[in-house]
């Protein structure tokens, strides 16, 4: 079966500045991928040569198996996307933007732009003039959505959107991937990637920093360990390897734990002083987090 998306050793400058360096990116048919990385991590820059809208200094990018470039018409029938700054035409109406963008496709779509009217709770006889942010965002994830495409790109679909209408998106996306469809999910709300995505891509400075199972991720995310000694009993002389002592206070001592647990229950059962713990993984938007805090590389031209 072709990857949904194959990138590799994708490169991309603008003049002197390196926007994507060596990116190599394979993602399954049916993948539900969020793509995180802080300002500037070239996170657009990708998404616009996976959808043929930018050319790339060299390397290549592959959809479905066809080059993103060279048979950008083709795949664009196969893709859904939704840029993070939406351009519409102010004075038509909603219901006439689909019209227009379902006619350039060639494709009829009536049918689920209604259900998906139905779904976000959008007026499309209204012109687009006076859709409040919310709901151009809403247009524009129903003209993603319409054609029933292979391929979902959306870049921070959920900016603007109320708490209920990202769920009523995350209920479409999820049935999108259940179905055998593809998703990629650009996005700066960690919680959100955790609640929703299966695999992170996470990009820094222009290169891929972490891609792996959201799972995966969560059983290897450090552990804020909690220790209350008997006071006044003194704290206890010397710590495991792999523990970061975070603060202390007479009574009570926290920290930072990383890698296999037993080794620590190991320790913690030789301590006398200790009266009780408290054992915790990092959730995931804290450990995402750490990927925006650390300092990046800076990349070298290709
Ligand atoms: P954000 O989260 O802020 O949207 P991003 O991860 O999408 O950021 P990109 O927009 O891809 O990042 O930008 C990557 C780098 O390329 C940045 O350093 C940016 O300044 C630069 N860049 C992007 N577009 C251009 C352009 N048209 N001309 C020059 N530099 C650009």
């Amino acid at each position: 079966m072709k990857a949904a998306i194959e990138t590799s050793a994708l490169c991309k400058c603008y003049g002197a500045r390196v926007a994507l360096s060596d990116l190599a990116l394979t993602v399954p048919e049916g993948a539900l991928l969020g793509f995180l990385g802080p300002n500037g991590a070239g996170k657009t820059t990708t998404i616009r040569i996976l959808v043929g809208l930018l050319r790339a200094t060299s390397g290549s990018a592959r959809l479905f198996g066809r080059d993103c470039w060279a048979d950008g018409p083709a795949i664009r029938a196969e893709v859904g996307y939704l840029p993070g700054e939406l351009h519409l035409y102010e004075t038509l109406t909603g219901r006439a933007t689909l019209r227009f963008l379902a006619a350039v496709r060639r494709r009829a779509c009536a049918r689920e732009v209604e259900r998906l009217a139905g779904l976000f709770d959008l007026e499309l006889d209204r012109r687009v003039r006076g859709y409040s942010r919310g709901m151009k965002q809403k247009l524009g994830l129903i003209a993603a959505l319409m054609h029933r495409p292979r391929l979902l790109v959306l870049d921070e679909p959920t900016s603007g959107l109320d708490p209920l209408m990202r769920r009523c998106l995350f209920d479409e996306l999820r049935a999108v991937v259940a179905a055998g469809r593809t998703v990629l999910f650009s996005s700066h709300t960690l919680g959100e990637v955790d609640a929703l995505c299966d695999e992170v891509a996470v990009l820094r400075a222009g290169r891929l920093v972490e891609f792996e199972r959201v799972e995966v991720l969560r059983a290897r995310a450090p552990r804020r360990v909690e220790l209350i000694l008997d006071d006044p009993a003194p704290a206890p002389a010397t710590l495991p390897d792999g523990f970061t002592l975070l603060a202390q206070t007479p009574g009570r001592l926290s920290g930072r734990w990383a890698g296999p647990v037993r080794p620590l229950l190991d320790w913690l059962g030789a301590q006398p002083s200790v009266r009780d713990v408290r054992i915790v993984p990092l959730d995931l938007e804290e450990l995402f987090l750490e990927y925006y805090q650390s300092d990046p590389d800076t990349p070298t031209p290709p």
